[in-house]
C-alpha cells in the first residue's frame, strides 16, 4: 500500500513486505487477494476502516433492518446441525429469542479432508437456554431474517465455557472498526485478519523523515497504523488518519517529484524552428493573432523542446481557448528539426477531426510537404499499410491516431514530440508506451480541456509542468446558460423545441444531448424523488420498475409530458432513440434534418455523422456524450441538455463549450425534473450562472468529494488515494509537495531516506501491477 515501508527487523517479526498467507492463513489470505487484490502485509493494514460503529444498545429483534449491523442479546431456544447436501460439512442453525420475538442464526462447517465437519462444540456451546450475546450482518433468506456466522460470546451458568474467540473479544471494544468487506470476507474476519498481521509485524522505520515528523505533530506510522485499526477512543484513529493522511502525500509528492526529476535528467533532442521553415510559414499566414496566453504558454513549450531534456508539459484551457493551434506549432517546430509528432486523440470521431482542422490550418502547401496522416483502428488494410509506411519512412511529420498508434507495428523514423488530446482518456503507463516510440525519448506535450483545480494538479499531474490558457479568443461570444426546471414547469418542455426551431429558422445547428442512447427506466433506482442524490437503495426501485407495469410518461410523449405526475413516479429518463422518434414528428420541428450520434453507432457511422453535421447536412444533432469532447462545428449556436441533473458539472461545462464556438452567440438549454434547491438542482443552477470552467471544476471537486476525480486511469485501483481529499487536503498536498522538492532536489536518489525510498518503489510497483491487471 501506499506510505508504508519495509523494515528489517533480524528475529521472525514480520515486516509490511511480508506475504499474508503466513500471517493469516492460506484461505484468508487467497479471498483477500481476490477480493482486493492483497498480497503482503502492507496491503492488508493499508485496507482502513470505513467507519467505526460504536457499540450500542442491542437491537430489537422485532426491528431488523436487512444489511444493518447489529448486536442482540438473547436466549438460545433450540439448535440443529444437519449435513449439507452440495457440499462435505454441516449446517447449524441456532433460534434465538428476545423474549419477543425470534432469529435465526447460520453456522456452516467445512468438512476437510472427506470428514463431515461437524460442529459439535459449538451446537454444545449453543444449546437451549444459554444466553449470549450476538452480533453480525443481517441477511434475508426467503421470507426469513437471520444473522450468519455472528460473532458471539454466551453466558452460561459455567462461564468458563465462555467460546474464547478474537471475535468475541472485539465485540466488547467500545469502538467496532467496519471494513470494506464483500459477499465472501465479511468485515469481521477482515478485522481478525488485521489483528493477526498487526501483532505479527515488528517495529516498522518511518518514511517521514523526523524533523518533518516534528514540524507535522504526526505520530510514528506504527503506532498510526495500530491505531486506526485498534482504537480505543475516537480520538485515536483520527489522530492516526492525519498521521496517514499525510504520509500518503508525502510517498506521493515524493515519488511524483522524482519522478519529474528523473525525467529531466534523461537526454534528448532538442527540437528547434528554423528561419523561414514550416512554424515561420505557419505563422505568416495564421488569420489571426494568439492571445496573450496562448503567446505565453507557446513560448513555455518552445523553451522546453529547445532543451536536451524531454519536455513533461500539460496545456489546460477552455474549450475553444486555442490549444490546438498552440500544440500545431509546436509539432512545427519538431518537423523544423526533421522530427515526427503524434497527436493522439481518445476517440476516432476526435482524431479525425484533428485530422481536418489540422490540415485546414496548415493550407494545401504545408499539408503536401508536412504529410499528416490519420491511423486508427478503422482504416482498411491497404490504406494502413499506406499510412504505416509513410510514418516508418518519415515522410509523414504529424500523425495523428487513436490508442492504435501504440501498438506494436507502428513504428517511426524519428518521433520527437507526442500531443496527448484529452488527459483524461490516457494514463501515465500509456503516455509511456507512446514515448518509448521515439529513438530518444521524445518531448511531451498533454492538452485538456477539464480546468485541473490547482491540489489535483499537483497530485496527478505532479510530474508534468502546467501551462495555462485560460482567456478565450476576442470575439468569441459568451454562452447564454438557462435552466429549464420542468418538474415546476412542465409545458416549457414544449418551448424547448420552439426555440430550436427558431434556432435553425436562422441557419444554425442544434445538438440535444440524452443521457441514454435506448430507453430505460431511471436507472440506479434513482427516481424523481430521490432527484437530489441521496439515492440509498439502489437495487429496490429498479427491482420494483422491473415489475411494475410501465405508467409513466415516455421521455419524448410530448402533450402528455409532465401533466401533473406524483413526484416519486418512475420517470424514464430521456434517450436518444425515443427522442429522436418523437421530434421528427413533432411538427414545429417538422422537415428538419435530424440525425442520432451515440456510442453503439460504428464509427463509420459517428465519422459520417459528425462530418454531416460539420458540412451543415444536419440541423440537430440528437446525441450522447459522444460529443463532449473536442467537437468543433462554428456554426453550432444551441445546446439542450436533457435530464441535466444525470451529468456532472464538469461534464455540463464541457458540452456546453461545444456551441457558441463561431460568431454567433451560443445558447444551451439545460432541462431538468430535479427540484428546485435539491444538491443536482444546485449542481446545474451552478453552471447556468457561470462560465468560468476553474470555478466550476472547483465546485465539481468540493461535491464529488474525493470520488473518481482522478480520472479512470488513476482512480479505482488498489494503488489510488485513500485517505486524501483532494478537494480538502489541498494545503497538506502542498506542504508535502515543498518537503518533497526540498528533500529531492538534494537528494535525488532518496540516498539518505532508505525507508522512504522503498516506500517509492512500492507506490511504483503498485501502479505497474493495476497497470498489468487491467492488461
Ligand atoms: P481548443 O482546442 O482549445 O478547444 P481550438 O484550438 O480548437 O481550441 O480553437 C478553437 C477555434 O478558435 C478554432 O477555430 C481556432 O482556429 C480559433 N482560434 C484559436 N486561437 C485563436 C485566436 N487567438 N484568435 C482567434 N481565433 C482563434
Ligand atoms: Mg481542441
Amino acid at each position: 500500500m501506499t506510505g508504508l515501508q519495509p523494515t528489517a527487523v533480524p528475529s521472525d517479526a514480520k515486516t509490511l513486505d511480508s506475504s499474508l498467507g503466513p500471517v493469516v492463513g492460506g484461505d484468508t489470505a487467497k479471498e483477500l487477494a481476490t477480493a482486493f487484490g492483497m498480497h503482503t502485509i502492507a496491503d492488508l493494514l493499508g485496507h482502513y476502516p470505513r467507519r467505526y460503529a460504536l457499540r450500542g444498545e442491542s437491537s430489537d429483534l422485532t426491528r431488523l433492518i436487512v444489511g444493518e449491523d447489529v448486536t442482540v442479546i438473547a436466549q438460545v431456544v433450540s439448535v440443529t446441525e444437519s449435513e449439507m447436501k452440495s457440499r462435505p460439512g454441516t449446517m447449524v442453525t441456532v433460534k434465538i429469542t428476545d423474549g419477543k420475538d425470534t432469529l435465526s442464526l447460520i453456522f456452516f462447517g467445512k468438512g476437510k479432508n472427506g470428514t463431515k465437519g461437524s460442529q459439535n462444540w459449538r451446537t454444545k456451546a449453543l444449546h437451549p437456554g444459554v444466553r449470549g450475546i450476538f452480533a453480525g450482518k443481517v441477511t434475508a433468506h426467503g421470507n426469513t431474517v437471520q444473522l450468519a456466522h455472528p460473532a458471539y460470546k454466551t453466558f452460561d451458568t459455567e462461564l468458563d465455557e465462555v467460546v474464547i474467540d478474537p471475535k468475541v473479544k472485539r465485540m466488547l471494544l467500545d469502538i467496532v472498526p467496519i471494513y470494506p468487506a464483500t459477499a465472501r470476507i465479511t468485515s469481521w474476519e477482515i478485522a481478525d485478519a488485521v489483528a493477526l498481521a498487526l501483532n505479527a509485524l515488528g517495529p516498522i522505520p518511518d518514511p517521514v523523515p523526523e524533523l518533518l515528523r516534528a514540524s507535522e505533530k504526526l505520530m510514528p506510522q506504527g503506532r498510526a497504523l495500530e491505531l486506526i485499526h485498534r482504537p480505543h477512543a475516537s480520538t485515536d484513529w483520527q489522530q492516526a488518519r492525519d498521521t496517514l493522511r499525510f504520509i500518503e502525500a508525502w510517498v506521493l509528492q515524493c515519488t511524483l517529484v522524482q519522478q519529474h526529476t528523473q525525467a529531466r535528467e534523461r537526454h534528448t533532442t532538442a527540437r528547434e524552428p528554423v528561419p523561414g521553415g514550416f512554424l515561420d510559414r505557419f505563422d505568416a499566414n495564421l488569420p489571426f493573432v494568439l492571445t496573450t496566453d496562448q503567446q505565453i504558454a507557446a513560448a513555455e513549450i518552445a523553451v522546453d523542446l529547445s532543451q536536451t531534456s524531454p519536455m513533461s508539459r500539460l496545456v489546460q484551457g477552455e474549450v475553444g481557448s486555442g490549444k490546438t493551434v498552440v500544440a500545431l506549432r509546436a509539432m512545427l517546430a519538431v518537423a523544423d528539426s526533421g522530427g515526427q509528432a503524434a497527436l493522439l486523440a481518445p476517440t476516432e470521431v476526435l482524431a479525425g477531426q484533428h485530422l481536418r482542422s489540422i490540415t485546414a490550418m496548415l493550407g494545401p502547401d504545408l499539408t503536401a510537404e508536412l504529410m499528416p496522416t490519420l491511423l486508427t483502428g478503422q482504416l482498411p488494410a491497404a490504406e494502413k499499410r499506406k499510412a504505416l509506411l509513410r510514418i516508418v519512412s518519415g515522410q509523414s511529420h504529424i500523425v495523428i491516431g487513436t490508442h492504435t498508434l501504440m501498438s506494436d507495428n507502428v513504428e517511426f523514423f524519428d518521433l520527437g514530440l507526442v500531443v496527448i488530446d484529452e488527459q483524461h482518456r490516457f494514463g501515465v503507463n500509456q503516455r509511456e508506451v507512446l514515448r518509448r516510440k521515439g529513438a530518444t525519448p521524445p518531448h511531451t506535450l498533454v492538452l485538456t480541456a477539464t480546468p485541473i483545480p490547482r491540489t489535483i494538479a499537483m497530485t496527478v499531474f505532479g510530474d508534468l509542468d502546467v501551462s495555462t490558457i485560460a482567456m478565450l479568443p476576442a470575439g468569441r461570444r459568451p454562452i447564454e446558460s438557462v435552466v429549464v426546471s420542468l418538474g415546476e414547469k412542465p409545458h416549457w418542455f414544449l418551448r424547448i423545441w420552439d426555440r430550436v426551431a427558431e434556432e435553425v429558422a436562422l441557419g444554425r445547428q442544434v445538438f440535444v444531448v440524452c443521457p441514454a442512447i435506448a430507453p430505460k427506466l431511471a436507472e440506479e433506482g434513482q427516481t424523481l424523488d430521490q432527484a437530489d442524490g441521496t439515492v440509498t437503495d439502489a437495487a429496490a426501485p429498479a427491482r420494483a420498475a422491473a415489475s411494475a407495469p410501465r405508467t409513466a410518461p415516455r421521455p419524448g410523449q410530448l402533450a402528455s409530458q409532465g401533466t401533473g405526475q406524483p413526484a416519486a413516479e418512475k420517470r424514464p429518463i430521456h434517450d436518444v432513440e425515443t427522442l429522436l422518434e418523437r421530434l421528427r414528428q413533432h411538427q414545429p420541428l417538422a422537415g428538419l434534418r435530424l440525425e442520432p450520434l451515440h456510442g453503439r453507432m460504428t464509427s463509420e457511422e459517428k465519422d459520417l455523422t459528425m462530418r454531416a453535421f460539420a458540412a451543415g447536412e444536419i440541423d440537430v444533432l440528437v446525441a450522447t456524450t459522444v460529443i463532449e469532447v473536442g467537437v468543433d462545428v462554428p456554426n453550432a449556436s444551441a445546446m439542450v441538455v436533457m435530464d441535466a441533473d444525470r451529468f456532472g458539472v464538469s461534464q455540463l461545462h464541457q458540452l456546453r463549450g461545444r456551441v457558441g464556438r463561431g460568431g454567433v452567440p451560443g445558447l444551451c438549454l439545460l432541462a431538468t425534473y430535479a427540484k428546485s434547491g435539491s444538491t443536482s438542482r444546485q449542481r446545474i443552477d451552478a453552471v447556468a450562472a457561470t462560465l468560468d470552467g476553474f470555478r466550476l471544476a472547483e465546485l465539481d471537486l468540493e461535491l464529488r468529494q474525493e470520488g473518481n476525480v482522478l480520472g479512470d486511469s488513476q482512480s479505482g485501483d488498489r494503488s489510488s488515494l485513500r485517505l486524501l481529499r483532494v478537494a480538502i487536503d489541498g494545503d497538506l498536498i502542498a506542504r508535502a509537495r515543498q518537503a518533497a522538492q526540498f528533500l529531492i532536489s538534494g537528494d535525488p536518489a532518496l540516498r539518505t531516506e532508505p525507508v522512504l525510498r522503498q516506500a517509492v518503489e512500492r507506490r511504483l510497483n503498485d501502479n505497474q501491477r493495476s497497470w498489468l491487471h487491467k492488461g
